[in-house]
């Protein structure tokens, strides 16, 4: 597999550096980025287009996760059911909303989640890191992302991811879920400890659903995301082969070896697309969503 230069030289997670070789880095968003749609993979990774627009359902969402990382931040003592409001002051995001109306009452709404969350909690209860950031080197890439929640019983350790869309997970999506067997081995390779279990935290129903992994049904997860990196690495050095030649080739070979390379797939998801306004595909396919209309929808905050 060809090596795509990202950085000259790269420390990830713990244990982990690299020096003189440089590895695609692949998150759980980037690689659902690029199966979603590699049109979108290419302006975001590859282009490295900005977005202006937010989002009120990732304020929503980020707001709740990072409520809930403070909350874990504070002493034994402090921790209690209610000091969420004040937490939540301190972390919520008004970024995309209709207006001040309406994101009040939706951090009302993320109040509430999070208090009836922390209140089915045994007060006991210490998990074993928050908002954790890890990675492993796998075959020719390295995979990254930022766990919500690593809790521990002995000497066995758990994934928790929570959600905050409106669609309650079930076990299928546990257990199919490749954010989640990643985030279980990032815990066995990076921080060396036994990790099977994975749940989903649905907050605003109250429901977990948990799945346990085998060491075979992980690795069947692995292979997979690196099917996925090797094609973005093909894609990606195509691309970069092209660039060379499009010095004397017409601008119209770019876009042509763009289309081929990183196809656009459209889906519902175009008119939540950062990039909608420079894809005329997406455009076509449907219209630009309203930065709020995620409220309502399927839509959930992941990264
Ligand atoms: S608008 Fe749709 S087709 Fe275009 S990049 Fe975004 S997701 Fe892909």
């Amino acid at each position: 597999m060809a090596l795509i230069p990202l950085e000259s030289e790269l420390t990830v997670g713990p244990g982990i550096y690299c020096a003189d070789v440089t590895y695609l880095k692949l998150s759980p968003s980037k690689a659902a980025a690029w199966v979603d749609c590699p049109r979108r993979y290419f302006y975001t990774y590859v282009e490295h287009r900005r977005s202006t627009r937010s989002w009120a359902h990732f304020s929503f969402g980020l707001s709740i996760h990072n409520a809930l990382r403070e909350w874990f931040d504070l002493g034994p003592d402090e921790r209690t059911p209610d000091v969420v409001s004040d937490v939540m002051s301190g972390v919520w995001i008004d970024a995309g909303f209709k207006d001040p109306e309406q994101a009040s009452h939706w951090r009302a709404r993320a109040v509430e989640m999070v208090t009836a969350y922390v209140e089915s909690l045994d007060p006991a209860f210490e998990p074993f890191s928050s908002e954790r950031t890890l990675a492993f080197k796998a075959d020719g890439f390295i995979v990254e992302g930022r766990i919500d929640r690593i809790d521990a019983s002995g000497d066995l350790y758990s994934i928790v991811d929570y959600k905050t869309g409106k669609s309650i997970p079930d076990a299928d999506e546990v257990r199919g879920s490749q954010a989640l067997s990643m985030y279980a081995l990032m815990v066995q390779r990076a921080l060396g400890k036994e990790c099977f279990g994975v749940s989903l935290h649905h907050l605003p129903s109250g429901q977990v659903v948990q799945w346990t992994h085998t060491q075979e049904s992980l690795q069947r997860h692995l292979d997979r995301v690196s099917q996925i990196a090797s094609d973005i690495v093909l894609a990606q050095d195509t691309w970069e082969g092209a660039e060379v030649s499009a010095e004397v080739s017409a601008e119209s070979l770019d876009e042509q070896i763009r289309d081929d390379v990183f196809p656009a797939r459209p889906s519902a998801l175009c008119g939540y697309c950062d990039h909608w306004d420079v894809c005329t595909v997406g455009q076509g396919f449907m219209d630009r969503k309203q930065p709020w209309d995620g409220l309502a929808q399927e839509v959930g905050y992941s990264r």
